[in-house]
């Protein structure tokens, strides 16, 4: 069994941010699949976006090549970003492809259990170099697995992809009695373009979810097709449909979604229908029926239904730490975002949420490499569950959708806090006048030197 101080646990955006703040330590990066980026090689279609400016979702020392072009990027200009990244910081070098960690133990000490300093001490990182999680890695699909040692384990496995959603059903109500297709959006990414275009062609297709990629999967139905429904949770008042909560509530649970350039053409057209969908709904012979007892005629359901990130880190991590995960509420604690107080030499990256997830990924790294370095420490398990527990009564107080953990309503304090930790200034720009009238940006956070 190999012994390395750090591990990282997925090659999306948070796992590379990991490894470039972590590189003087060699870490070890496991990723699932054969390629980078995450959700953006995995739940994109030929219409995905991003829907954050591109200088907003940035890496605070590299620059997007056009950082000056106002349109959003497409999956594909951000999977290329993304790469090049790598290349340019030789992080390609710490990346195992094809290698799926598909179990977690922990063996450190009792003492190491209670919480990520046992009492105001620190992570117990840096003093003694010893194995305190074994981590078993599927490579290539084989039977047979590898076992490594670590001190210290960055998980960054998303809280989307890979694991979809799939509503419930009553009895005799399910997809089994729908005499069409039916599949979920993740399936749907994996479609070369001709599958798909073949699949939604000529069909009635609906799409059940309200959400971006529920929209983004609408306009591309309706753009090679005659027809699309998309169940809408989160209606428009044009289309007869009213919004049943402000939209500050979707902006404090990052749900906001940008829609895609041709969405109202084609809803004009009558291309899109939409049906509002906030009671319960279930198939029939013919399509979906819903409690009202309206009923769709389809040729295809595509579900746009999310995904069940929290069953990754359920199927990996051990007890007793995968009940200290959630909270009852289902949210998870995290102290700045990154470290849950019970358990130890253990970091999460990629779990709260803000408007650009990068830049909020990325800062949490630097601050996690700081703590690992030993440059400051963790306060007591107490006082970070104290912190954890104020911001989650703050999102608690913005958004009934608070389990998303979403930190856009006080991000910028969130930083803030996170650049004193590290003992650098919070106050960010150049000049007192750029500090009232500009917004702040992933460059702000450049390193201090
Ligand atoms: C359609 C869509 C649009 C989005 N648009 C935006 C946007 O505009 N702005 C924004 O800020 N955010 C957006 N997001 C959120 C997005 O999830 C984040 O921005 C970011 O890409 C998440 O990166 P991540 O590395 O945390 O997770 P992921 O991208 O999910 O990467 C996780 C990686 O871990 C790997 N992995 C998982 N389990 C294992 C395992 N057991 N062993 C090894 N490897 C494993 C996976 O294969 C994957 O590569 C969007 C998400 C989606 C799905």
């Amino acid at each position: 069994m190999s012994f390395s101080k750090i591990g990282i646990i997925g090659a999306g955006i948070s796992g590379l941010a990991a490894a470039k703040q972590l590189a003087s330590h060699q870490p070890m990066v496991f990723e699932a699949t054969d390629s980078l980026g995450g959700v953006w090689k995995h739940c994109s279609f030929k219409s995905t976006k991003l829907q954050t400016p591109r200088c907003d979702y940035e890496f605070s020392d590299y620059p997007w090549p056009t950082r000056d072009n106002s349109s959003f990027p497409s999956y594909v200009e951000i999977l290329e970003y993304l790469n090049s990244y790598a290349t340019n910081f030789d992080l390609l070098k710490f990346v195992s492809f094809n290698s799926k960690v598909v179990e977690i133990r922990f063996v450190g000490h009792h003492i190491n259990v209670l919480g990520g300093g046992g009492g105001g001490e620190g992570l117990s990182t840096a003093a003694v170099s010893q194995p305190i999680w074994e981590v078993a890695v599927q490579t290539d699909q084989s039977d047979t697995v590898q076992w490594h040692a670590f001190e210290f384990l960055v998980i960054c496995t998303g809280k989307y992809g890979d694991v979809p959603k799939i509503p419930d059903f009553p009895h005799n109500k399910g997809p089994e009695v729908f005499g069409g297709k039916v599949l979920h959006t993740l399936d749907y990414s994996k479609l070369e373009k001709e599958e798909a275009t073949q699949l939604v062609q000529g069909k009635k297709v609906v799409v059940i979810g309200y959400k971006k990629s529920a929209i983004d999967l609408a306009v591309e139905c309706a753009e090679s097709n005659q027809e699309s429904y998309l169940t809408w949770k989160l209606p428009l008042n044009k289309y007869g449909l009213k919004p049943d909560h402000p939209f500050e509530e979707d902006y404090a649970s990052c749900q906001m979604a940008i829609l895609p350039e041709n969405f109202f053409t084609e809803a004009d057209k009558g291309k899109i229908a939409f049906k509002n969908s906030t009671s319960k709904w279930w198939f029939w012979e013919g399509g979906v029926e819903f409690e009202d007892k309206t009923k769709l005629e389809a040729d295809v359901v595509v579900l746009a239904t999310g995904f069940d990130g929290k069953k990754k880190l359920r199927d990996i991590i051990p007890q007793p730490f995968r009940s200290f995960v959630e909270f009852p509420s289902g949210m998870m604690p995290l102290y700045r975002g990154t470290i849950n107080p019970m358990i130890p030499n253990m970091a999460f990256v990629g779990y709260i949420e803000s408007v650009s997830n990068l830049h909020t990924a990325e800062l949490r790294c630097k601050w996690l490499a700081r703590l690992i370095d030993n440059q400051f420490k963790l306060p007591s398990v107490e006082k970070m569950l104290e912190q954890t527990t104020k911001e989650m009564e703050i999102m608690k107080k913005t958004t009934r959708f608070y389990r998303r953990s979403c930190i856009s309503t006080f991000s910028i304090n969130h930083s803030d806090e996170i650049c004193q930790e590290m003992g650098w200034s919070s106050w960010r720009k150049k000049s007192w006048f750029s500090e009232a009238f500009s917004p702040y940006m992933s460059q702000d956070y450049q390193e201090e030197i």
